[in-house]
């Protein structure tokens, strides 16, 4: 059998991997090829900033830069795809050259996504891969990028200001909402902005860029209310959308990414997707959308190995899970980021905050003080009703073991 997987990130990868180990089991030793667009070994995108400021390489390169020898993988790296044509079971490279599988996996992930006028101008940059956050860096390095806008104040931007004021750049960052907007209520988000405020970042919420501006580069952007912020060098984060234009006229069901039943299968006989390049559904509200972060991506990796090799798979749903890990105090984002009813406890140096619908755990956020996120997160994947327990919820000590029995839990 062989399996081609398109994309070497975290659901790419993880696909291989299980694979490799559990085929075995089913007396088959799959040829796998891994296609690369960028010329890396496997990398991990939330560890670049950290690689960029302490040099460190094993987070980096997360499964270790010989993992294609380990796992006896073929990489075809640095070489993107142009054409996937399902009839021939093919796909086409950018350098020409065919690809033939029996089995086809696509974890092409997500890139910048950033309509706004003049994103193409020199001195705009991003941070999505590998490749781009090189260009940017090595910029700051040879002292030609010094005073820093970024645009979009989601995870991404987050990380790349803070990374940007470490490397000794000024750092103004906007958003048209507030710090994190799609992760943490605004209440929430405010701690985040004085972290961000207190390394000598500036940070401007509610306040919306129109266009980068700029001729033959970037000054700058304009802002929808007329106003200019000026700059020498852009960085946009106002989005990602899921890697499918080479996918155009291959008869896939794609919407904003490749539609996915259950077992990560596409519309089409042999080829899955899993990643961020995927429209799964979520498992709380079952709504069926991209879920652009890494544990899902992972997880989806495994189902779609597992079901390659016909084994018993299928997705419990896609979760809104992230912890951050780059600023001053440890903050929780699980689920929603509201509810029917708030349960809310802050003092001077924590603050939590557990949404509930219908007496349900719909989404919790802790910031400083994390301790019970797993509690929260199992009552919340249950549907347990935690009506009962009230304002003792919020007790960073709450456990499920002293005050919900495990009927409640499991039944
Ligand atoms: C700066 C940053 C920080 C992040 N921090 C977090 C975090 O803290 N927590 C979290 O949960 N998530 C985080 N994420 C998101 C997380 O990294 C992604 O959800 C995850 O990497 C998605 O994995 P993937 O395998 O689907 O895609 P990707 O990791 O994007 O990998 C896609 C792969 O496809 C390849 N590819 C793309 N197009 C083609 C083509 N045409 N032909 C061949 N190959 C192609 C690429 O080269 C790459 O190998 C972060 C992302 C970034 C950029």
């Amino acid at each position: 059998m062989r399996v081609l997987i398109l994309g070497a990130g975290p659901a790419g990868l993880t696909a291989a991997r299980t694979l490799r180990e559990l085929a075995p089991l089913k007396s088959l030793d799959p040829a796998i090829t891994v296609v690369s667009a960028e010329p890396f070994p496997p990398y991990s995108p939330p560890a670049m900033a950290d690689h960029f400021l302490t040099g460190r390489e094993e987070t980096l390169y997360w499964q270790g830069k010989d993992v294609c020898d380990r796992l006896r993988l073929d990489p075809v790296s640095g070489e993107p795809v142009e054409a996937v044509y399902p009839e021939q079971r093919q796909v086409l490279l950018q350098n020409g050259r065919y690809l033939d599988y029996d089995r086809l996996i696509i974890a092409t992930g997500s890139r910048l996504y950033a309509p706004l006028e003049g994103c193409e101008l020199p001195g705009v940059y991003n941070f999505k891969s590998l490749s781009a956050a090189r260009e940017l860096v090595g910029k700051v390095r040879e002292g030609e990028v010094k005073n820093t806008l970024v645009v979009g104040a989601g995870f991404i931007g987050v990380e790349v200001a803070v990374l940007l004021k470490a490397l000794g750049c000024s750092v103004t960052i906007i958003d048209k909402q507030w710090v994190m907007p799609n992760i943490l209520d605004e209440e929430t988000a405010e701690l985040v902005r004085q972290d961000l405020e207190r390394r000598g970042i500036v940070v401007h919420e509610h306040t919306e860029a129109l266009r980068f501006s700029g001729r033959k580069r970037v000054r700058g952007v304009r802002l929808v209310n007329g106003d200019a912020l000026l700059a020498d060098a852009c960085i946009a984060a106002t989005g990602v959308k899921p890697n499918v234009s080479f996918l155009e006229g291959s008869g896939l069901d794609i919407d904003w990414g490749i539609r996915v039943d259950h077992r990560m299968r596409t519309n089409l006989p042999n080829i899955w997707a899993a990643g961020d390049v995927a429209e799964t559904f979520d498992r709380i509200s079952g709504d069926q959308y991209v879920h652009a972060i890494w544990p899902n991506a992972t997880a989806q990796g495994e189902v779609v190995g597992r079901d390659v090799l016909g084994f018993e798979a299928g997705y419990a749903g896609a979760e809104q899970m992230n912890s951050m890990k780059h600023l001053g105090m440890p903050i929780m984002a699980v689920g929603e980021s509201k509810g029917e009813v708030t349960l809310r406890r802050r003092d001077a140096t924590t603050l939590r905050k557990i949404f509930l619908d219908d007496g349900r755990i719909v989404g919790f956020r802790l910031a400083g003080d994390i301790r019970g996120a797993g509690t929260y997160r199992a009552l919340m994947l249950k549907g347990t009703d935690v009506s009962r327990f009230g304002e003792d919820l919020l007790d960073p000590r709450f456990r499920i073991s002293r005050c919900v029995s495990p009927e409640v839990l499991y039944h």
